[in-house]
């Protein structure tokens, strides 16, 4: 038999299936690379809207994508359900838990970025970060048990404690998180209890610097606070956390008792770093070349929230979805073309089409250079560009009709708690541990 006078197919490793790993992998789809895509989880998660998961207005499937279904028509592209643990950079291989090596010649990194309660564990078994869709329904369960409990106990202060929910972070994620609280007390929740006043309960939002929203200009903070306070969110400015327990927090000196804590104050990205041995950037992430290759490594590229690069301004850029697709998609040319022998491209250049932030109903603020846009206009246009952003037909289609629903109704239809038969404390101190044991 004559052997094949073929080349053996590049092996691509992309680890991580979120905007930066999915977008590199579906410019090499088609193309005669052999790609192995690795993701712990089997579906692509839109981050973007997983507050409304949090807070009952979605369910989980209306935001998340069977990676599978998105490469089915693709041979060359095989998906791995599995934890990358390590990366043996010499022998170019990538272990993955329980499941064996993957030799490769290129590798991409993605694996983006997880809550960071800047190293104190304690605080993050007592309170919960936002990242997955577990993260998700937890929180989901935990403040609609809260009004439950509240409901069917009579000691006052335990009642106080269940119905005031504090919110540690003042970016965008604790802003969207608060206000949706707020208008889950107010509006979709106040009728329907008997003992209770739910429209009465405290959200309380803290952020250790003297402003919210601090990557947008000054004038749009001011407004995102005040249509805060005007849902009824307690602002504490200036007021860095010294403590949280299972409940409550300390912040500046001052003790606010609450048993449910959100956590959206930070991200990090480890251990990308320490896997290829090299020194970390800030937040455990790591430093990138001007085609987005780590230095010394022209075979493994990081793109999206793993790595840190300057922007055209000189700050890091941020992590976003849109920096991550855009590096995904480059990534993936830049492969495309060197597999068919193409001179290196030119390096990347992020293209900023704006900033968004949501607040509540009517309620957004937007910057798109010098256009500035708060009110229902930039509510208009943070729901257009979401929808679009949106993976999947079915999605877009379910959340449209189901924002539609929710506007004209003030209702939420996800208020199911599941995974509750415990007495309301045990729960409590379950879902808060089991969250936190996830993140380690
Ligand atoms: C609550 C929230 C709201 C946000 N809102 C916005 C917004 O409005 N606009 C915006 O632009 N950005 C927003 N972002 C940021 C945006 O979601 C991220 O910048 C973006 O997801 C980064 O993409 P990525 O591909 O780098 O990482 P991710 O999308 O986080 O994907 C990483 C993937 O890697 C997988 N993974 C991680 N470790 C391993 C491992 N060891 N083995 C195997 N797989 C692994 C994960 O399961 C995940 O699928 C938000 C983020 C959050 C958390």
């Amino acid at each position: 038999m004559q052997p094949s006078l073929r080349p053996a197919p590049v092996r691509i490793v992309i680890i991580g299936a979120g905007f930066g790993g999915l977008y590199a992998a579906r410019r090499l789809a088609g193309t005669t690379a052999d790609v192995t895509l690795i993701d712990r989880e089997n579906h692509h998660l839109f981050q973007p809207l997983l507050y409304q998961v949090a807070t009952a207005a979605l369910s989980s499937s209306d935001i998340a994508t069977p990676i599978r279904s998105v490469f089915a028509r693709f041979p060359n592209i095989r998906v791995v359900m599995g934890e990358a643990t390590g990366i043996d950079a010499v022998a170019r291989t990538v272990a993955v838990r329980d499941t064996g090596d993957f030799p490769y010649d290129i590798l991409v990194l993605a694996t983006g970025a997880s809550t960071s309660w800047f190293g104190h564990d304690e605080w993050a078994k007592a309170s919960i970060g936002l990242k997955s869709l577990e993260d998700a329904e937890t929180i989901r369960r935990r403040v609609l048990g809260a009004f439950e409990w509240a409901e069917s106990r009579r000691d006052p202060v335990e009642v106080d404690r269940l119905m005031t929910f504090v919110v540690v972070g003042g970016g965008p994620t604790g802003v969207e998180l608060a206000g949706s609280i707020a208008e889950l007390a107010r509006s979709t929740l106040a009728r329907d209890f008997r003992h209770i006043k739910a429209a009465e309960a405290r959200v309380i939002l803290c952020d250790a610097g003297p402003r919210l929203l601090a990557s947008f200009p000054e004038p749009l903070s001011r407004y995102a606070a005040s249509r805060l306070q005007r849902l009824g969110v307690e602002l504490r400015l200036n007021a860095a956390v010294e403590q949280v327990t299972d409940d409550g927090i300390t912040a500046a000196g001052e003790r606010i008792d609450s048993a449910t804590v959100l956590w959206a104050a930070g991200v990090a990205a480890q251990p990308a770093a320490a896997w290829i041995g090299i020194k970390p950037g800030p937040h455990g992430t790591l430093p990138v070349a001007a085609d987005l290759s780590v230095p010394g490594y022209p075979e493994i590229f990081a793109i999206g929230d793993v790595m840190t690069r300057p922007g055209p301004d000189g700050k890091p850029l941020p992590g976003l979805a849109t920096v991550a697709k855009q590096q995904g998609r480059y990534v993936g040319a830049l492969i495309a073309g060197r597999i068919r022998g193409r001179q290196p491209s030119s390096p990347f250049r992020y293209r900023d089409w704006g900033s968004l932030a949501i607040i509540g109903r009517s309620a957004a603020v937007a910057e798109f250079g010098r256009i500035r846009l708060k009110g229902t206009s930039a509510w208009l246009t943070w729901g257009a560009v979401h929808l679009t952003l949106l993976m999947g037909m079915r999605n877009r289609a379910v959340v449209y009709v189901t924002w539609i629903w929710s506007w004209l109704t003030w209702g939420r239809g996800a208020r199911l708690i599941i995974g509750s038969r415990y007495p309301a404390t045990t729960l409590f101190r379950e879902t808060v541990g089991a969250n936190a044991a996830q993140e380690h």
